[in-house]
């Protein structure tokens, strides 16, 4: 739609798309205003060679090979798989023209063109601003952009700060809202100004002599300069209209969207506003909000989200748009005011509504999203999460239940949950009545029924959540996954002590913020809520603490007494009456063991008696103690490398809180997840046999076993003692030649199963081709219950030799032939 008007010839939708670009890449007129300070952090003279240094082999096939292979081909129709696969016969060709570039400064024409695709940004998109546009980009250019990338991340760390948080190791997405969430609560009681800055159009707007002008401040050299400018000068589009593209158009201006080294260089970008920024609030122009201590806190920014936080006043408001519009001069990037949102926290109400009308922007609201995480949310209320709850609801039931096996539904079961509940678990304490709604939620799913549904289940969903160890199927409790990614919080305390989110959490809440011992304070934050949990955990017997440990290297930031550093705990509770005697609490480990010896900072000397032997025994255990002139450091040992992990949390509250099951889940990957979940139910007595329907009350004209007629259909009678079950299990043991199996339960069948003296991946293989004959036995049943033509007996066996021969063989990767499986199974070598 064009000025109110359908267009829908496709020659003039070209041309307004085309018009429409080529205006919005342009190149701007001349700069109004230049940058006029001096970066305090600038790239080291070495780094800056290293930069610049010629360009290796080696360095251009790995480019090649971190492209990736599945993404969609530029202009010149090859795929980043095509460059691999027949990398023999282009090796040359590629290194010649990558170089070229890093010689001459110049991409030959063609070779920076790329298509501009149209995602929309709605549903029925009409309007040309209704799609966002992507670049694909040709595949030399995409080689000479991640060989530019991969060695500007080397050297982006050291000049771009914590309020940057993005793409830089270690610096995680949530850590922003995390912090708003904390300066929330923080100042309940003084009035805050909030700002929360939309950039129109963020990368298309970015001027390239800004962008040279801040790498020259960065002390970037003229080589790596020009290099860039070449990358941007020489780039050309055009837009792909339903399936083909227009004529191409310059660009003069912006970063593509799908260009690998854009969000790079828009980090300089934005590194420059927070310089800028910086400067105003260090000259007194503008004032951030004092948390304590050293730490000021000013802006956030993620990206091209930019968050500013100070006291409420006439005067940081008005700065803080002269600085935005003085940015907008040099940079280019314009703020839009439509789309920004201000906030007044213990601010009179009209004050913040007459601020928002002068400046033209919306008011900001609590909850507000930031970042994909609410921040000023209630929520500990259950309503808070009603939203969080419908997205895992639709997620899940968007799945066609019909095209999923089991298999399926229980793979996505255990992954599939979005990333805004993810992020959600990651910083909230999850009330219990909502994550009995997500599980119930996935215990629906999983059983194929639809997610909103109240039908009965077969399974019991906390057996289905156990790790298989204990007779589960290793899902993992929601519960569980909450509660380790709250705990990777505390681990990051600890171990990213000097990061920004540590320092706010430790002004507000303390030197130690209160972990292992808990607050008991009313207001409760994320953090609050965290160190609060370790000890309801504890309570449960699940003592998370104590697996971190401290690594002692130099010792210097150990305490000797109070940390735990050695087996056993903190020395000042092993060992009271020689605390007692020191006179300096708080040594360092370093500082003790550099004494001539233990007692050299007591009071005085031991006394004999307890004094005297728990000083002894002291002694004797430092004995062995050395240093290393290394940093101490935490480890984590509930993993092997000391690394801390979720999953490890994970398993070991699944373990505590799921009740115990009689039989460990024996899962055999050479059948499919289906036919084990269905053994699984086998063991459990968890399908709806016909005795199991009538136990429940529902009405059944008969509980007699439908495939022999004789028995009550109970699981230990369909599987294991009826006549079908007995006979096959007879051929099975004959064909594998295996001592007979006299079975009338599962429990005896695993006895007789771990009794057998046979190698354990053809044990594996016998175990599941029990598997298979379970599933098929059910298979059979349901036949001769719900369809008219009753199955034939005589075929039964075969079809379990077949099946498992076809499951087996295919998913052991072991070769073997069908003839070795008739012969006996139990001979093949895998
Ligand atoms: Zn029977």
């Amino acid at each position: 739609m064009v000025d109110g008007m359908w267009v829908d010839s496709p020659n003039k939708v070209k041309k307004e798309f085309l018009d429409h670009f080529r205006n919005r890449f342009c190149k701007p007129g001349e700069r109004k205003a230049t940058l006029q300070m001096e970066f305090p952090k600038q790239i080291h003279p070495d780094q800056q060679r290293e930069l610049e240094s010629e360009v290796t082999n080696e360095e251009i096939k790995k480019a090649v090979w971190e492209c990736g292979t599945d993404k969609a081909p530029g202009p010149d129709g090859f795929t980043f798989g095509f460059f691999r696969h027949f990398w023999y016969l282009v090796e040359r060709e590629v290194y010649d023209a990558v170089r070229y570039f890093f010689i001459h400064n110049d991409i030959p024409k063609g070779c920076n063109s790329s298509f501009i695709a149209l995602i929309p940004k709605i549903p029925d998109a009409n309007l040309v601003k209704d799609f966002r546009p992507i670049s694909l980009i040709g595949s030399i250019y995409k080689i000479i952009a991640k060989i530019l990338t991969n060695r500007l991340v080397g050297v982006l760390g050291g000049i771009v700060n914590e309020e940057q948080f993005a793409f830089i190791a270690d610096r995680q997405i949530l850590d922003g809202p995390f912090i708003l969430n904390e300066v929330f609560q923080w100042c309940k009681r003084k009035k805050t100004l909030i700002f929360k800055v939309d950039f129109e159009k963020a990368y298309d707007s970015v001027r390239w002599d800004f962008l040279d002008d801040v790498l020259s401040k960065f002390g970037f050299g003229n080589k790596w300069r020009k290099w860039i400018q070449c990358c941007l000068h020489s780039s050309r589009g055009s837009i792909i209209i339903n399936g083909s593209p227009t004529e191409e158009f310059q660009f003069g201006k912006g970063l593509k969207q799908g260009d690998l080294l854009s969000p790079f260089l828009f980090i300089l970008i934005m590194k420059s506003l927070h310089l800028s920024f910086q400067r105003v609030v260090d000259e007194g122009m503008f004032h951030g909000i004092n948390l304590g201590g050293l730490v000021n806190l000013s802006h956030i920014f993620y990206v091209n989200d930019a968050v500013f936080v100070g006291q409420w006043s006439e005067s940081n408001i008005s700065t803080l748009v002269h600085v935005l519009e003085c940015f907008h001069r040099v940079s280019g990037l314009k703020i839009n005011m439509s789309k920004s949102k201000i906030m007044g926290i213990h601010v009179d109400n009209v004050n913040v509504s007459r601020a928002a009308n002068k400046l033209g922007c919306l008011l900001l609201k609590t909850p507000f999203l930031y970042l994909g995480s609410f921040v000023g949310g209630a929520m500990h209320r259950l309503q808070a999460w009603n939203d969080i709850v419908d997205r895992v609801r639709r997620r899940l039931s968007k799945w066609k239940m019909k095209m999923l096996s089991i298999g399926g539904r229980h793979t996505l079961v255990k992954s599939v949950l979005g990333s805004m509940p993810i992020f959600h678990m990651s910083m909230f304490k999850v009330p219990s009545g909502i994550l009995r709604t997500l599980e119930s939620i996935r215990c629906q799913f999983f059983n194929g029924h639809d997610v909103s549904s109240k039908k009965a289940s077969w399974v019991q969903w906390n057996k289905v959540l156990a790790p298989k160890d204990k007779g589960g199927l290793g899902v993992s409790s929601l519960y569980a996954l909450n509660r380790g990614l709250m705990f990777k919080w505390v681990w990051r305390f600890l171990t990213q002590d000097t990061s920004l989110w540590a320092r706010v959490i430790k002004v507000i809440h303390g030197g130690d913020s209160n972990i292992g011992t808990g607050t008991r304070s009313g207001t409760k934050s994320c953090w609050t809520n965290i160190v609060n949990e370790i000890n309801v955990l504890s309570k449960k017997d699940i003592n998370l603490m104590n697996f971190l440990r401290i690594k002692l290297g130099n010792g210097e930031s150990t305490l000797f007494w109070e940390d735990v550093w050695c087996e056993g705990g903190k020395l000042k509770d092993r060992f009271p009456r020689a605390y007692a005697l020191e006179s300096c609490k708080t040594i360092t480990v370093g500082s003790k063991l550099v004494q001539p010896n233990l007692t050299y900072s007591f009071r005085r000397t031991p006394r004999g008696g307890a004094e005297q032997t728990q000083t002894d025994e002291l002694a004797a255990l430092m004995q062995p103690v050395t240093l290393s002139p290394i940093s101490d450091r935490w480890t984590w040992t509930l993993n092997s490398p000391g690394e801390f992990s979720v999953a490890s949390v994970r398993n070991l509250i699944d373990v505590k809180m799921v009740p115990e099951g009689d039989h460990k889940t024996r899962w055999v990957r050479y059948v499919p997840i289906k036919v084990n979940t269905h053994a699984w139910k086998v063991m459990t007595n968890s399908l709806p046999t016909r005795f199991n329907i009538s136990r429940r009350g529902i009405d059944i004209d008969s509980i007699t076993c439908a495939n022999c007629d004789m028995g009550v259909e109970t699981t230990s009678h369909l599987f294991f003692t009826c006549d079908m079950a007995q006979q096959v299990a007879r051929l099975i043991t004959r064909w594998w030649d295996v001592p007979d199996l006299e079975m009338d339960s599962y429990g005896s069948w695993k006895i007789w199963m771990v009794n057998l003296r046979m190698p354990s991946k053809n044990k594996k293989m016998l175990v599941g081709v029990f598997y298979v004959m379970w599933w098929l036995l059910w298979a059979f049943r349901n036949k001769k219950i719900f369809e008219d033509k009753a199955p034939s007996k005589a075929m039964f066996f075969d079809d379990v030799i077949c099946k498992s021969f076809y499951w087996c063989c295919f998913r052991s990767k072991a070769s073997f032939s069908w003839n070795d499986w008739l012969k006996n199974p139990s001979l093949i070598s895998l």
